[in-house]
């Protein structure tokens, strides 16, 4: 398997970034029940290739430009290796003592690294959690909030609560609030899922402060930046904050999926989700002198997720990691100058992190639904050559072409490429026109 893996990676430039395949290909390729008598590996590898590879964009190609990227690392690929290897369940301390304690320390590290105050750290008066995704961590925080603020206008009230975010936020905060009930919370974005935009964190936590508000921010993409010193303003403020959450998946190497949630009230989380059933007591959990993660999480149940930011913070130091963002922000920044040097092209926003937003503009007194309607042919036809895969958004009333630098094979020339590539589509489209 790891042979497979190596090959994917060594040939991965070779398929189509975007999956070219048509809804149910994969139905009519397998056959309609799993097999009565085992099958050899060699057989199941070999349809892996056959029938999956076609069906898959890659996100881990170095042309992928979509969405946010999804790092990778050596560091991390063997940390879950151990990770699965021991398959611990560290529901609660003594179910995996080391799994509980190991978290504990990574989740202070990265604190460190982020500069968070002492106030988010179980060193300091808080803590810090490995939750699967961003919707969970908004999930668990949102719950602590809604049962905080029960406690002050009483149980019957549910319907007087309020949630506060801007158009901005990213979708999830809805389907979460959905989830939990309303209540009054306030959500910032430190790096927007549409334009990677930077809410404003302490004139916010002010009137957050002033109104009793329970603010958290969501930096899962932008906030990993926040460990390069000319980054670190974006949190400024974030002492006054209740909740943040970052996802090392998104730009800090790790795999899918891992979100690290600080808290600094572990003890709101602790009181709205925990459990006491007879099979799970022990005299450690009674003692309170441990942290049992299953009363910060929705789920029981969970791995050892650890070992994979450990591995990450420990083979690159603070050091490789800032590189690495730094490297991508570089990469976004050459995109954008070679978008300028083009007068049909603009930058539609200014260009945050590693995403540059722009679009097709050759005659800028047209009307914007006739420019609409070019920049969507033009991901159509950059995206059907199979060589790049970029998305879109719309923000404001403008469409606009997200160009995402982070896939973790990128380099300098697949975003020299993927600009040509670019070009070529606008001097398709255009002649066409004329
Ligand atoms: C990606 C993203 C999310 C959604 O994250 P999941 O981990 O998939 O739930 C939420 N907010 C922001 C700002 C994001 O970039």
């Amino acid at each position: 398997m790891v042979d497979f893996i190596a090959d994917y990676y060594q040939n991965i430039e070779s398929y189509p970034v975007l999956s070219q395949v048509q809804p149910g290909y994969l139905r009519e390729r397998l056959p309609k029940t799993a097999p009565y008598r085992p099958e050899s590996f060699e057989t199941i590898i070999k349809d892996i290739q056959k029938d999956i590879i076609p069906g898959m964009t890659h996100w881990l190609s170095p042309n992928f430009f979509a969405f946010f990227p999804a790092t990778v690392s050596t560091a991390a690929f063997l940390g879950e290796m151990l990770c699965t290897g021991f398959n611990s369940v560290g529901f609660n301390w003594i179910a995996s003592p080391a799994a509980t304690e190991l978290e504990m320390v990574v989740m202070d590290w990265l604190a460190n690294m982020l500069k968070l105050p002492k106030s988010f750290m179980f060193s300091g008066t808080g803590g810090g959690v490995i939750q699967n995704t961003t919707s969970e961590s908004i999930l668990v925080t949102l719950i602590a909030a809604r049962d905080k603020a029960l406690d002050v206008i009483g149980i019957n009230n549910t319907c007087k609560l309020v949630v506060y975010c801007s158009d901005q936020t990213h979708s999830t905060f809805t389907k979460v609030c959905k989830l939990a009930g309303i209540y009054p919370n306030l959500c910032a974005t430190v790096g927007t899922t549409s334009t990677a935009a930077i809410d404003p964190i302490e004139p916010l936590a002010e009137v957050a402060k002033e109104f009793g508000i329970w603010f958290h921010v969501d930096a899962a993409y932008g906030g990993s930046a926040c460990i390069c010193p000319e980054f670190r303003h974006y949190f400024n403020g974030i002492e006054q904050i209740e909740s943040l959450s970052l996802s090392p998946h998104k730009w800090l190497l790790s795999y899918l999926d891992c979100c690290c949630l600080w808290v600094k009230n572990p003890s709101g989380l602790t009181k709205a989700l925990s459990t006491n059933p007879e099979y799970l007591r022990n005299r450690q959990s009674e003692s309170d002198l441990v942290v049992d993660y299953k009363d910060w999480q929705v789920g029981t149940g969970r791995k050892f997720k650890s070992l994979r930011l450990w591995m990450i913070l420990r083979t690159s130091g603070l050091v490789n990691l800032q590189s690495h963002i730094r490297s991508d922000v570089r990469m976004a920044k050459m995109f954008a100058v070679l978008v300028k040097s083009d007068p049909r092209f603009e930058i539609v926003v200014p260009r945050q992190f590693a995403l540059v937003c722009f679009r097709l503009n050759p005659y800028s007194e047209v009307g914007s639904g006739y420019i609409e309607m070019l920049n969507r042919k033009l991901l159509e036809w950059v995206n059907s050559t199979g060589r790049i895969y970029m998305t879109h958004t719309i923000v404001g009333g403008l469409y606009m072409l997200r160009f995402a630098v982070g896939a973790t094979f990128t380099e300098d020339r697949h975003v020299v490429s993927a600009w040509k590539l670019i070009r070529e589509g606008a001097d398709a489209l255009l002649k066409v026109k004329d």
